[in-house]
């Protein structure tokens, strides 16, 4: 069967056919081609095509797809038993790996996903604190966890409105929102809110409203105004955990937070996510404390072995970061030359392995200066780059990720699909 046949049964079993939304290919107006598998930057399709992958999962693959030594951890774990539902060594290995290299972890757990992550700190910040509201920015994602599906449109301290259906509005009456980039919207809320906000999370590096860097100042003013207030500062690193360097976003930036999420590369592309933080906030977790928080396949030992082989990778390779670098900032010039060749409309942010073109002449600093972006023009540049055999995010509001396993090859071909994408918008 081709895509198009089993996109067809899909539909039938699954909503628009997929498993997550954005999989559907519904900004782009086309159906997703289906995966029959991977390796190292290649990713192909059912229909027999192959394509260079610069979704890496939305993440986990940074160094490539079936990478040998995550492939070998998995069997060799899945042989011993997929699931024990009790503690190993494995899990409590890979805990001081992630806290040599995070030192901020001075405790964490683990969970399946980021969601969960996000959820369960929020939670913790909450019990640690005995306070109920949280401040996040509009267009961050922190996953679908009910109280975070709020991005209140445009605007400052406006209604705090559920972003889904079938979330009571009682559940996000607790959720501030503030503008990334602006501290002002910040400090408004802080003068309001102040002493009854648990939490402020951010993703350090906006990654899904398109990348959006944090400008100079940004996250050290939020450690001082959290700082100020007793508000515990979560940075949600499941995009930027491993990927901007082995210490993260904090390491990058130089702002160490209370509390961390780590999601994506931390499980090698199996589902594993990690929270954690200071020691007094993580003593509040059962069965050590007050706040309740639980899972069947925590620390799952096939994804533990994953996650475990993934981080020896980076760390047993110093420079796998200054070429991901390289290869970025090549991407980057091809974008930056074609659009000035071209003479297109668009914005190209980058920090490290993830970045974004948008199309608008708007420098992008925050949600607003994302929504102008011309989404038509996206879909065409999308489907040229397709065309070229890149497989690309299927939306704006995604970024593109860069791996090692890239070859010379692989970046020619993409410098010229880039060209000839962005050839075909001229006429903007
Ligand atoms: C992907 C993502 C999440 C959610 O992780 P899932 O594993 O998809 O639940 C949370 N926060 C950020 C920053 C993410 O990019």
């Amino acid at each position: 069967m081709n895509s198009q046949e089993i996109f067809s049964k899909a539909c039938e079993l699954m909503p628009g056919g997929v498993n997550s939304p954005v999989r559907a290919y519904r900004a782009v107006g086309m159906t997703p081609p289906f995966i029959e598998r991977a390796e190292e930057s290649h990713i192909f399709d059912v229909d027999g095509n192959k394509y260079v992958d610069y979704v890496g999962s939305w993440g986990p693959m940074i160094l490539g797809h079936a990478r040998e030594e995550v492939v070998r951890a998995v069997i060799t774990a899945a042989v011993r038993g997929t699931s024990f539902g009790a503690p190993t060594n494995g899990e409590v290995e890979l805990a001081q790996m992630i806290r040599n290299a995070v030192p901020s972890m001075e405790m964490m757990r683990m969970v399946n996903s980021g969601t969960e992550a996000v959820m369960s700190a929020i939670r913790a910040a909450r019990g640690y604190t005995g306070r109920d509201y949280i401040v996040k920015f509009e267009g961050c994602y922190h996953g679908h966890s009910d109280g975070l599906l709020v991005k209140a449109g445009s605007g400052l301290l406006t209604e705090n409105v559920p972003d889904s259906a079938g979330v009571p509005k009682a559940f996000t009456d607790t959720t501030l929102i503030a503008r990334y980039n602006d501290l002002e919207s910040v400090q408004r809320l802080f003068d309001q809110y102040g002493e009854k906000i648990a939490a402020l999370i951010v993703e350090p590096v906006a990654a899904n409203m398109g990348v959006v860097p944090p400008e100079e100042g940004f996250l050290q003013g939020l450690r001082d105004i959290t700082k100020q207030y007793g508000t515990v500062l979560i940075f949600d690193e499941v995009i930027t955990g491993f990927r901007l360097a082995l210490g993260g976003a904090q390491d990058y930036y130089g702002v160490t937070p209370d509390m961390t999420t780590f999601g994506k590369i931390v499980g090698g592309g199996m589902p594993m996510a990690v929270y954690g933080g200071r020691r007094e906030i993580m003593d509040c977790i059962s069965p050590t404390g007050p706040v309740y928080q639980a899972g069947t396949l925590s620390g799952n030992p096939v994804a533990v072995a994953a996650g475990t082989a993934m981080l020896k990778l980076l760390m047993g390779d110093t420079a796998v970061y200054e070429r991901l670098e390289e290869k970025s900032a090549r991407i980057e010039n091809a974008f930056r030359t074609a659009v000035e060749k071209y003479h297109i409309k668009a914005q190209v942010n980058r920090v490290g392995s993830l970045m974004s073109i948008f199309f608008t002449d708007r420098p992008v600093k925050s949600f607003d200066d994302v929504q102008t972006s011309d989404l038509a023009q996206f879909a065409k540049y999308f489907r040229v780059m397709k065309a070229h055999s890149m497989y690309i995010a299927p939306s704006q509001y995604e970024a593109f990720f860069v791996n090692d396993a890239l070859s010379e090859a692989d970046l020619q071909m993409t410098e010229r699909a880039i060209d000839a994408a962005l050839s075909k918008l001229f006429d903007a």
